[in-house]
């Protein structure tokens, strides 16, 4: 198990440009309402909670922030978020749905 880790990184420090999806999710921080049902449904793991502070260090308000180098653009999330704070980067809502339409009417 050890082995087949240490071979994949050295495959991938190995390359000479490091590959990511070009599609990422991003989170409206401005509307986002922290309930982190987003990062529950993440299959990379690649949504964190964040804490908004004021100057006194206080906490102000709790944020999803996506990890773009783990995101893999699979659209979970913004399927999931009650108050359509996250986007494909690239997507907007309605052509996500358009897709998801065509594909259920094949
Ligand atoms: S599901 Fe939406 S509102 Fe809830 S934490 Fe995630 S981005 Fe914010
Ligand atoms: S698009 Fe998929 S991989 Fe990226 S943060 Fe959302 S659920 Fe996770």
């Amino acid at each position: 198990m050890a082995s087949a880790a240490a071979a994949k990184s050295m495959v991938l420090f190995g390359a000479d440009m490091l590959e990511r999806e070009p599609v990422v999710a991003f989170v409206e921080s401005s509307t986002c309402a922290g309930c982190l049902y987003c990062q529950k449904v993440c299959a990379y793991n690649a949504i964190e909670r964040r804490e908004v502070r004021d100057r006194q260090g206080n906490i102000t308000n709790v944020i999803a922030f996506v990890n773009s180098s783990l995101c893999q653009g699979c659209g979970t999330c913004n399927a999931t978020c009650p108050s359509k704070s996250i986007e494909l980067i690239g997507f907007k809502d309605d052509q996500i749905f358009a897709q998801i339409n065509a594909f259920a009417e094949v």
